[in-house]
């Protein structure tokens, strides 16, 4: 018998391994080299990954005074909020002012609009440039509850202001030659930019009914929807290339999700790393760094 022969067992442990490695070694080319942007998908959170917005959280003090709290410190006191005092900033912090996430609703929708414009850029922000830049489909996975569409004009401004190293004219360019755009109209380049972010997903979690004190199974469902579309779009345009026999062989597609609050980036990675067909790599942003989940824990 084959297999009890113990060089029969080693060459077959042997291709098992190299292929995992093989495996492994293809995605990590797709990530460093960037060379198939149609195979490559981005989520990012937004607060504190890719920008440093001002907008304040209200709590409430032990003298009944409201105390705005940044998102940064928010992602590190959350799960102490209401469950014991602390201090903070000179306050005794004893749970939430009324309607605490009053800014980051549709009530702050203005206030978005106006603070992307000015705000500092976060850690995740040159992976932003790099998916715009070439046209790669991404989406935004966000607490906050604003209306969509204003997270999506946002962006268009900024796309449009070449903010922070985004280049127009590159996306432009890319979107072109990837997306084959071209072929369904003339499309002036105005045009291009909003068909692309058309394409593009907006999930701000807690607009509606979701709660933005457990954001986490929000942004899950939300990834759960963004990877069903990213599977559909991506064996779409391997069809399109298929029949136009451009591409012979069949490339995984795959997505990059970057957020600075470590429970989101846990849940997330521990929900979808389960299943087989996963297609979910994580990052993690506190401290203003980027670094693969995997790479820390
Ligand atoms: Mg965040």
């Amino acid at each position: 018998m084959g297999v009890s022969n113990p060089h029969f067992l080693f060459y077959h442990i042997f291709i098992i391994m190299n292929h995992k490695i093989i495996t492994r070694q293809i995605i990590k080319e797709i990530i460093d080299e960037n060379r198939t942007p149609v195979m490559k998908y981005y989520a990012f959170d937004w607060d504190d990954n890719l920008m440093f917005m001002p907008t304040k959280i209200y709590l409430k003090d032990d003298k009944g005074k409201s105390v705005g709290m940044s998102t940064e410190d928010f992602a590190e006191y959350r799960t102490e909020i209401g469950e014991k005092d602390f201090n903070y900033e000179g306050h005794t912090i004893v749970g939430f002012d009324e309607d605490p996430f009053r800014d980051f609703r549709v009530t702050g929708d203005k206030k978005f609009l106006s603070d992307s414009k000015s705000a500092k850029i976060g850690p995740a922000w040159p992976d932003f440039v790099e998916a715009i830049n070439n046209g790669s489909i991404f989406s935004i996975i966000t607490a906050r509850g604003h209306t969509p569409s204003i997270i999506k004009k946002a962006v268009y401004d900024l796309i449009k202001k070449n903010a922070h190293g985004i280049d127009s004219n590159k996306l432009a360019k890319n979107l072109l030659k990837y997306r084959q755009l071209a072929d369904e109209d003339k499309l002036t380049k105005d045009q291009l930019i909003k068909t692309y972010l058309d394409m593009c997903r907006f999930y701000p979690v807690s607009f509606g009914e979701g709660s933005a004190t457990n954001p986490e199974q929000g942004k899950i469902d939300a990834m759960e929807e963004f990877i069903r579309y990213v599977k559909l779009i991506s064996h779409n345009l391997q069809k399109k290339a298929f029949m136009k026999n451009k591409i012979s062989n069949y490339f995984t597609p795959f997505v990059g999700f970057s957020d600075d609050d470590v429970r989101n980036v846990e849940k997330m990675k521990s929900h979808f790393e389960k299943k087989d067909d996963n297609i979910l790599q994580t990052y993690l942003t506190s401290g203003g760094e980027k670094k693969l989940y995997e790479d820390i824990y």
